[in-house]
């Protein structure tokens, strides 16, 4: 597990203590969540989940936002039990007052890692939609390469945009 997590879980915890002038039991931490959630509190457990996968691709953000939103989870039930609601007002609080960041439900990070950005072509057939040609073969273009249309033999000509799919 990576330093910066556990230093960023701590540092959270160390925080909320400030904060309420408490002690917080530390959560037992395992990095080996797979799947599309970023992160997930076992609060009765008192055990924190978190995915490497999307750790690696949204660093910054998932251990300033993910790895909050997730020790808050543990500092809310420590305090007030499962008398309240998982995203509720007393958790609000901890991600607002406490830790200064939106109380977000949910994370937004890509989790489709197969898509790739195409670069979309025309041609002068009326009717046709765009190429979608490879990051590959634009950068073929860009070195002097040329793309025909099959059915109007017209050289393709880049769009000005992209799409991932
Ligand atoms: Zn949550
Ligand atoms: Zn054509």
């Amino acid at each position: 597990m990576p330093d910066l997590l556990k230093q960023r879980v701590e540092a959270c915890y160390q925080t909320a203590e400030r904060h309420f002038n408490c002690v917080f039991k530390r959560a037992e931490i395992s990095f080996q969540l797979r799947g599309q959630k970023a992160g997930v509190a076992h609060i009765s457990e008192n055990r924190l989940r978190f995915n490497p996968v999307l750790y690696k691709e949204n660093r910054e953000h998932f251990l300033l936002h993910t790895v909050a939103h997730e020790v808050a989870h543990l500092v809310t039930y420590q305090l007030y039990g499962n008398r309240i609601r998982a995203h509720g007002a007393e958790w609000q609080a901890v991600m607002q007052t406490v830790y200064k960041l939106p109380a977000q439900r949910c994370h937004t990070y890509a989790v489709n890692r197969t898509a790739k950005t195409h670069y979309l072509y025309r041609c002068h057939c009326p009717e046709r939609e765009p190429f979608a040609l490879s990051a590959q073969r634009h950068a073929r273009v860009n070195k002097g390469m040329h793309y025909l249309c099959k059915a109007c033999r017209a050289t393709l000509t880049y769009t000005n945009k992209n799409i991932k799919r």
